[in-house]
């Protein structure tokens, strides 16, 4: 079977990385979503094993002992990892998994998976991305400028992802990354497969390539 695609989407704190994953999940069955690790507390509307499976520091400590992440980073004072079992196994049953992750873990994963995509988000603007922060009001002041100071360095960080696209509207950023998605199924490399069925007289058709559905 063809193993799934690895998809690894990134950018600054407020760009609405959370808004437009939750669009590209809700339209598609084949799309499974990597819940990752954290030490932070809990938001208010935040579900353990919805949003994060939330641990202690000591626990995270033991799993990063125990090689239980794919990739792991402290960002904002807080450790965030990737569990590897579940992205491992759906990978291999040949499902496509989204990773939401910092630039950190992005550059971990990269260099195990290069066949990745890495799509970095943008904000339309950094007052517009300030705003969101300040709207969300889930930090106080000194996290808000911490994280809003963090974001011109992880923008600079684009250079190590194949794709960018700015959500000035979630919709249309789900829709570009849903693109990117299926133009990498189209690829040569994905589909060797089909043109040696073609060349053995079979009639193939577009469903014949693996399509984000
Ligand atoms: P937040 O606290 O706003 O939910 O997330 C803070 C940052 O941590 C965001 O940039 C988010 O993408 C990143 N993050 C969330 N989960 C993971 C993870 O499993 N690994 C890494 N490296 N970063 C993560």
């Amino acid at each position: 079977m063809t193993p799934g695609l690895l998809i690894i989407l990134s950018g600054p704190s407020g760009t609405g990385k959370g808004t437009v994953c939750n669009i590209l999940l809700k339209n598609s069955q084949s799309l499974y979503f990597s819940i990752s690790m954290t030490t932070r507390p809990p938001r208010p509307e935040e579900k353990d094993g919805i949003n994060y499976y939330f641990v202690t520091e000591k626990e995270f400590k033991e799993l990063i002992e125990a090689d239980a992440f794919l990739e792991w980073a402290k960002v904002y004072g807080y450790y965030y990892g990737t569990p590897r079992r579940n992205v491992e196994m759906k990978l291999a049953e040949g499902k496509d998994v989204l990773l939401e992750i910092d630039t950190q873990g992005a550059k971990k994963i990269k260099s195990n998976y290069s066949q990745g995509i890495y799509i970095f988000l943008l904000p339309p603007s950094l007052q517009e991305l300030r705003r969101r922060i300040e709207d969300r009001g889930t930090e106080n002041l000194e996290k808000i400028q911490e994280r809003f100071s963090a974001s011109s360095q992880e923008i600079s960080e684009v250079n190590y992802y194949n794709y960018l696209t700015v959500n000035d509207l979630p919709e249309r950023a789900a829709q570009q990354i849903k693109s990117i998605i299926e133009a990498e199924k189209c690829k040569v490399s994905r589909n060797r497969g089909l043109i040696d069925r073609l060349r053995k007289g079979e009639h193939i058709n577009v469903h014949d390539i693996p399509f984000y559905r």
